[in-house]
């Protein structure tokens, strides 16, 4: 999938480090969430302090990853990466938190996906930068408590919806990153095509922009594939053509739309009447898994404005029905 929100290979992995803004001044759009941290970072810098555990969510590719980096270089102190399902056992997690130096950064991507046993030891590591380990086994089995050194966590999930009470309880910093605008990502896709050295006039880099679903991930993987599309069909320059030309290879509508949004919202149209249709019934349909939909293909359709999730299910709107030619049946929504 090209517009695929999670990196598709190592490779890719790696140009997303070398594109990766390194301070809060160069992170582009997210004015409130920028603002907040701001503040919280020069305050715990002055004092001297760990920073409050902040969780950040959002889709993928909103730049989660790219902030937890941020603010790890803003307070001056190390960065620990991992993952809520690579934390299988509840020593992975406790070697990791006693290696953490005084006021690190630990980043918890998909945190929602922590195992239960491995989220108990979190709770007082969070609240008293001390955890409980066991010690032996059988009957000489003993707890003992280990004091940690102050650390700030950073947990990324897609939905806060998925966190347990006691965790989410325990962030005193929350921020949702919300999709950008075309601007925002035009800008983004500017400075990429900087440091790649692509020749790109402003048009192109909106096109490519608008078309993006919001998310900087997307933008500059297209920007990669319009430079290739360039370098073949062209000049190497990317103006409004190429990129509009190379694009609708891509299969990637003048909405911005891929494959798998279009499957979703013909599904929802031709196969439940428009809907109300519930997201296991969608999910077969279209052979996706139902988080998937829901983390990854639904948010951008509805903050479009072209799919509405109610209680009774999922509803394909009037905007829906035109941008695939469809006439909408008088009750579509608006
Ligand atoms: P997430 O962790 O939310 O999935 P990432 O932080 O890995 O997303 O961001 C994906 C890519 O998008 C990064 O490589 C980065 O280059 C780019 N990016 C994300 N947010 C921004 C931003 N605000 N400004 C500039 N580039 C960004």
């Amino acid at each position: 999938r090209v517009v695929s929100p999670a990196p598709t290979s190592p490779n890719e992995e790696a140009i997303e480090r070398a594109l990766r803004p390194k301070g809060l001044r160069e992170y582009v759009g997210q004015a409130k969430a920028r603002e907040q941290l701001e503040i919280f970072i020069g305050a715990a810098k002055k004092r001297e302090e760990a920073m409050d555990h902040v969780l950040l969510f959002g889709p993928p590719g909103l730049g989660k990853t790219t902030l937890s980096h941020i603010i790890a270089n803003e307070l001056g102190v190390n960065l620990r990466q991992t993952s809520g399902p690579v934390l299988e056992k509840p020593k992975d997690l406790a070697a990791i938190l006693t290696n953490l130096e005084r006021n690190d950064v630990l980043f918890i991507d998909e945190i929602h996906r922590l195992s239960p046993v491995v989220e108990e030891i979190l709770y007082p590591a969070l609240e008293d930068y001390q955890i409980d380990i066991m010690i032996g086994e059988g009957p000489a089995a003993r707890s003992i408590k280990l004091d940690l050194q102050p650390f700030t966590l950073v947990g990324a999930t897609t939905r806060a919806g998925m966190l347990t009470n006691p965790l989410r309880d325990r962030f005193g910093i929350v921020a949702r990153l919300e999709f950008y605008s075309a601007e925002e990502l035009a800008r983004i896709v500017t400075r990429s095509a900087g440091l790649l050295n692509v020749p790109t006039d402003e048009e192109g880099a909106f096109e490519i922009a608008r078309r993006s679903r919001g998310t900087p991930r997307i933008a500059n993987r297209l920007l990669r594939r319009v430079r290739d599309y360039a370098e073949v069909k062209g000049d190497g320059r990317i103006g409004k053509r190429i990129a509009d030309l190379a694009l609708a290879m891509l299969d990637v509508d003048p909405r911005g739309f891929d494959v798998m949004d279009r499957k979703l919202l013909e599904a929802v149209i031709h196969r439940f009447d428009g809907g109300p249709v519930g997201l296991d019934n969608v999910a077969a349909a279209i052979g996706e898994e139902p988080g998937t939909i829901e983390d990854v293909i639904e948010p951008y359709l509805i903050q479009q404005g072209f799919l509405q999730r109610t209680p009774r299910g999922r509803i394909a709107t009037l905007a829906a029905f035109r941008h695939l030619g469809v006439t909408p049946p008088k009750s579509a929504a608006d």
